[in-house]
């Protein structure tokens, strides 16, 4: 499975579910957004691989995404949940931040483990750097792809300009003939980054309907605790949990409850469609700069929105509005989504590869 598959679901709601398997990762990258230790949380992977069980022909996600911290710390629950997903339909990719990559060769449980998901992403970036070296990384990429698996690269960085990037994306490009994609994406102020970066909210009042094509996709966090969207600081309880963003709990909900609850819930579809800031705006009045998610975090707590959503949820032009948000997301397909949400400059190399090719003929 090409990178471009995945990125062509991202706009559909409730298309995939991201496994948050464990915060503990050995490395001690300086931008860490999930702020991760070997001591970090792990929760009994039986509330993970009963969550994977309410998965049937039927009704499962499309797509079963699994990360960390490191995910594959654990890499037979990633083999287990990669062959339970497989079994109904659901394909599964895992990111990985490559602890193993300096071993002269991939360790034997974590190589199964990448054999049974059907895309293998990693992380590299400069701060991924400083813990392991390029060139393992390359010998890793090298080791699978000549084993014919489909790979990416998943690259942070400061903006357009930053000269890593241009770098690093070069390098890939000529190291591997261009077989390997990459989705390059911009660092953010959170985790440990948040202590060296500086914090610019993004705002952008007087507000626009800006939907939110991230609360698509529940996100499962390392407690087993389901959200419309992983946000990192709501995951993290470092803001309290907005009621709207809430969306069940893997150890008693199955897919069908997680799925429905994507679907319906009015403040999410909401968020979808309008964005947070045009309802915080339009029903509670509020015309603080604080910030997009930081706008979304108030919703549910803001006097009047709650109602508002529910009656703006049942006129039928919400519902024509909806689908129309969801479409336009969808046509622009998986470059327009990494144009969004990646660094623009830098979108088109997810078409790298085979698969690329394959795709874009199918798309014109
Ligand atoms: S590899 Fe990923 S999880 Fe591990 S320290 Fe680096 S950024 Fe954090
Ligand atoms: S706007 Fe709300 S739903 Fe969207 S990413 Fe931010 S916190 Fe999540």
């Amino acid at each position: 499975m090409h990178l471009l598959e995945i990125l062509r679901f991202r706009p559909v709601p409730a298309a995939a579910v991201y496994f948050g398997l464990t915060r503990r990762c050995p490395l001690h990258c300086r931008h860490c957004s999930t702020e991760s230790l070997m001591d970090s949380e792990q929760f009994p992977a039986k509330m993970f691989l009963r969550f994977a069980d309410t998965f049937t022909e039927h009704n499962r996600p499309e797509l079963t995404l699994m990360s960390g911290g490191e995910a594959l710390l654990r890499p037979g629950l990633v083999r287990n949940i990669a062959d339970r997903a497989r079994a109904v339909g659901s394909r599964s990719y895992v990111l990985s931040g490559l602890y193993f990559a300096q071993k002269p060769r991939i360790p034997k449980a974590v190589r199964a483990a990448i054999e049974a998901v059907d895309h293998f992403a990693a992380s590299t970036d400069r701060f991924h750097e400083e813990e392991v070296p390029r060139a393992a990384v390359f010998r890793v990429l090298h080791e699978l792809l000549d084993a014919g698996k489909d790979v990416s690269l998943q690259i942070t960085g400061e903006g357009p300009d930053d000269p890593y990037l241009a770098d690093i994306t070069a390098e890939v490009r000529r190291e591997f003939d261009d077989r390997v994609p990459m989705l390059v994406v911009p660092l953010s102020p959170v985790g440990r980054a948040r202590e060296w970066m500086d914090q610019h909210p993004q705002a952008s009042y007087p507000a626009t309907a800006a939907p939110c094509s991230l609360a698509c996709w529940p996100v499962i966090g390392f407690n087993g605790q389901v959200t419309s969207c992983g946000n990192q600081d709501v995951m993290d309880g470092k803001v309290p949990l907005p009621a709207h963003l809430f969306l069940g709990h893997i150890a008693r909900d199955d897919w069908e409850t997680i799925r429905r609850r994507t679907l319906e819930s009015p403040m999410v579809g909401a968020v979808r469609t309008y964005g947070p800031e045009y309802l915080a705006e339009r029903f509670g009045g509020l015309s603080s700069c604080d910030g997009y998610c930081q706008t979304c975090w108030k919703l549910s707590t803001t006097p009047g929105v709650k109602e508002g959503v529910k009656q703006l949820t049942l006129l039928p032009s919400t519902i024509a509005m909806r689908q129309l948000v969801e479409q336009v997301s969808v046509d622009s397909g998986p470059l327009g989504f990494a144009r969004r949400f990646g660094i623009a400059a830098y979108a088109d190399l997810v078409t790298l590869g085979d698969g690329a090719r394959r795709d874009l003929a199918v798309t014109g």
